[in-house]
């Protein structure tokens, strides 16, 4: 009995871990293969992904019966488009995620994928056509080939070389001791936050998905490593409707569409440019961030003087 209890507790943390901090939701289904609270309804089909268009629904929701973490949310992401979402820490914007990923079910309306309440389709096939690019990718303890290979496992090399090379990390694996196959993860070669991001952009261009969820770092990265993430990203966003959270708002300027999060409501919504011009909460932020950035170049600029 305590054999057998240990892990099974020790699965429960993990998945809760996770779950809360939206780290790698993909992997974390096949690892551990843990019952979660979500069911497949009896006899449910597969989700058939057309183009992968994505809608909330007047969607509420709350973990607990006390409170409401999202309060009667709706919004399309049309196929191929990219739908940014911004807000203070706790607005609710990695919920928006889970509940697509359906983590959870939610309290009130629906989350529909080209038409199809995700609740009524097979958990497996949702998640098959979702691409998931978190903020921390935790990597397998294996080989630099694997943890690329794992978006597709019956890619080949020259698919898994590709993908790299796409995420802009090929260039980097070949100066890792045995190249593709270094081993990495905990007990490997340990990466930079912005090598594992890349990772994950390689893993996700090989999964090939037809909506991809982004949550954007919120740790600085150096401006050519930025650089470099930014392109990748764009390939990986490139005609796929694209869900993303962004903490830096010059990286959504061309989002088709920006809601901007409070407390669980949405409180504007439009592109950059619309927003700017209702001199708002969205407007403040950008003034807020533009001044952060202004502080930080003249503080260089007085480094590089002195
Ligand atoms: P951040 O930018 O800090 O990541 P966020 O906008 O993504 O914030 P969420 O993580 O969606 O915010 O959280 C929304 C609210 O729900 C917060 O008040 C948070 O404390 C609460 N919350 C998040 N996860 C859970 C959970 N597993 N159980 C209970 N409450 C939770």
């Amino acid at each position: 009995i305590v054999q057998l209890y240990v892990p099974l507790n020790w699965f429960g943390t993990y998945y809760r871990a996770i779950q809360k901090n939206f780290v790698d939701m993909e992997n974390m289904f096949d690892l551990m293969r843990v019952d979660s609270d979500v069911k497949d309804a009896v006899g449910a089909p597969e989700l058939l992904v057309r183009r992968g268009g994505v809608e909330f629904k007047h969607v509420s929701f709350g973990y607990g019966p006390e409170r409401l973490v999202l309060n009667n949310i709706s919004f399309k992401v049309a196929p191929g488009s990219t739908v940014a979402l911004v807000g203070p820490s706790g607005a609710g914007k990695s919920t928006i995620m889970r509940l697509l990923f359906r983590f959870y079910d939610v309290n009130e309306g629906a989350v529909l994928v080209d038409g199809q309440d995700v609740r009524t389709v097979t958990q497996v096939s949702l998640r098959a056509n979702i691409g998931v690019v978190p903020q921390d990718t935790v990597l397998f303890n294996n080989t630099v080939r694997y943890n690329i290979q794992y978006g597709r496992l019956e890619a080949s090399s020259a698919d898994v070389i590709a993908a790299a090379k796409n995420a802009d990390i090929h260039d980097r694996i070949l100066t890792f001791p045995d190249a593709y196959d270094t081993q990495v993860g905990e007990r490997g070669l340990r990466l930079s936050g912005g090598e594992k991001q890349r990772i994950a952009i390689a893993r996700t261009l090989l999964k090939d998905p037809a909506i991809v969820l982004l949550d954007e770092a919120t740790s600085a990265l150096d401006t050519n490593t930025e650089r470099n993430i930014q392109a990748a990203l764009s390939r990986v966003c490139a005609n796929r409707t694209t869900l993303i959270i962004a903490h830096r708002l010059s990286t959504i300027i061309h989002a088709d569409e920006i809601l901007v999060l409070k407390e669980g409501e949405i409180i504007e919504r439009g592109n950059h440019e619309m927003l700017l011009a209702q001199n708002g909460f969205y407007a403040s932020m950008w003034q807020q961030q533009l001044e952060a950035r202004n502080n930080n170049n003249n503080a260089n600029n007085n480094d590089n003087n002195a």
